[in-house]
């Protein structure tokens, strides 16, 4: 297949390791960020292959992993709402709230949805004219465009049943915190293809110089992988900090303009909570006052302020770690039909008080800040597995410790 296997050619990654290893002459600690990279890495075993002089540190680009139990638990809520269709992509479906997933609440009778794409979802809100239709819409700079285009597709059919719940987050700021971090390890970073091909490099030339930190724009294949690192540690070894760009077949220097002019018509920058590392300023993206009514924190705030009126107390775990809420499903009450949806409601908005502190430490939020590796969690393969998760990044398609698991175990 074109632009796949010429990227895995096996004949590519030896010469490419052979030109690593002839390089590296000191050690270097190196941060992928994207969970899709974390993901080719642990598939291809390329970490195991590389010299022991690089050790590779998994970042924060695993967008299920950083989304705050708050949000899920706001979709939860909206879920258990008769009246309400709540979409999302899969990955969502099994990401534990503070007491529940979104699966386990359409198996209680909540109209949930799987979807491959947002505008499927306008699709079922001009099908469903009676019905308050809400896309869970969480992603960083690669996804938010989407979820924008299917707005404004919204927009232009006149439907105003249609919402996005959304949880949208940007890379730089995320970088810049792990930098700033007095604990910090990272001597470069291979920056994910997929979001510069959206937002350009230039955002990342003011943190090259700030901290005088080399950054390669890397793709996602072993080809991609291994000449970013390559790149990287040609930079680190003669002393320079430079953004590079090492996928240049995908990424312009500039980005993608059309994307980046929707983002800028309908969105504005605001602080956001990461799962595991806390409140970063100026690091997310909300709909701006003009597209508010398309906005389901604002459209369902009452639903919303109900809720956080009985769970202020308990619904964040600062590490990432979440209730392991599989202990506990048996005392939730199970609708038996359509009409017993209001004990789910009431149930959804019982679950925080029955939360309490996890009694596990997950670490999810120390890994993705390059401080730990999932393999210093106590609890990884044993009491957590991608079948009975207790951090998000176990649930995840895209995360680190479900490759770890994946691949490695
Ligand atoms: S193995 Fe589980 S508990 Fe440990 S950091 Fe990963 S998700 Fe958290």
């Amino acid at each position: 297949m074109k632009y796949i296997e010429e990227y895995r050619n096996n004949d590519q990654v030896q010469t490419l390791f052979h030109a690593i290893r002839k390089t590296v002459k000191h050690p270097w600690y190196l941060m992928e960020i994207c969970g899709g990279q974390t993901h080719a890495i642990a598939r291809y075993r390329l970490e195991e292959l590389l010299p022991p002089e690089i050790r590779l540190l998994h970042g924060p680009g695993c967008p299920v992993c950083v989304t705050p139990v708050e949000i899920i638990d706001c979709a939860l809520r909206l879920a258990s709402e008769p009246g309400i269709l709540l979409a999302s992509f899969g990955d969502m479906m099994r990401v534990p709230g503070s007491r529940d997933d979104l699966l386990r609440i359409k198996a209680c009778g909540g109209e949930v949805r799987m979807l491959y794409s947002p505008l499927d979802a306008v699709t079922l809100a001009g099908k469903y004219p009676e019905k308050e239709v809400v896309f869970f819409a969480i992603g960083f700079e690669t996804t938010v465009p989407v979820h924008l285009m299917a707005l404004k597709e919204a927009i232009c059919r006149g439907l105003s049943n249609f919402t996005l719940l959304t949880a949208f987050f940007t890379v730089p700021p995320a970088i810049e915190t792990i930098l700033s971090d007095q604990e910090n390890k990272v001597n470069g970073f291979l920056t994910a293809g997929h979001v510069c091909a959206i937002t350009g490099n230039i955002p990342y030339q003011r943190l090259t110089e700030k901290y005088k930190i080399p950054m390669v724009v890397t793709g996602f294949e072993p080809v991609d992988l291994l000449y970013g690192i390559y790149r990287c540690v040609c930079q680190l070894e003669k002393g320079a900090y430079r953004v590079e760009n090492a996928y240049k077949r995908v990424v312009p220097e500039r980005g993608n303009p059309a994307a980046r002019a929707i983002m800028e018509e309908m969105l504005e920058p605001c602080d956001q909570e990461w799962r595991g590392i806390g409140i970063l300023s100026d690091s997310g993206l909300k709909l701006k006052k003009e597209f508010e009514s398309y906005s389901a924190k604002v459209k369902f705030a009452s639903l919303f302020k109900e809720k956080k009126e009985t769970s202020d107390k308990n619904i964040f775990q600062p590490e990432g770690a979440v209730i392991p809420f599989r202990e506990t499903i048996t005392s939730f009450p199970i609708p038996s039909s359509q009409e017993n949806i209001v004990s789910l409601q009431n149930a959804a908005v019982s679950f925080s008080h029955q939360a309490t502190a996890s009694p596990h430490s997950c670490i999810a939020g120390k890994i993705m800040r390059g401080l730990k590796q999932p393999s210093d969690c106590p609890h990884f393969g044993t009491i957590c597995q991608p079948a009975h998760p207790i951090g998000a990044p176990m649930v995840s398609s895209e995360g680190v410790c479900s490759a770890y698991y994946k691949y490695r175990v």
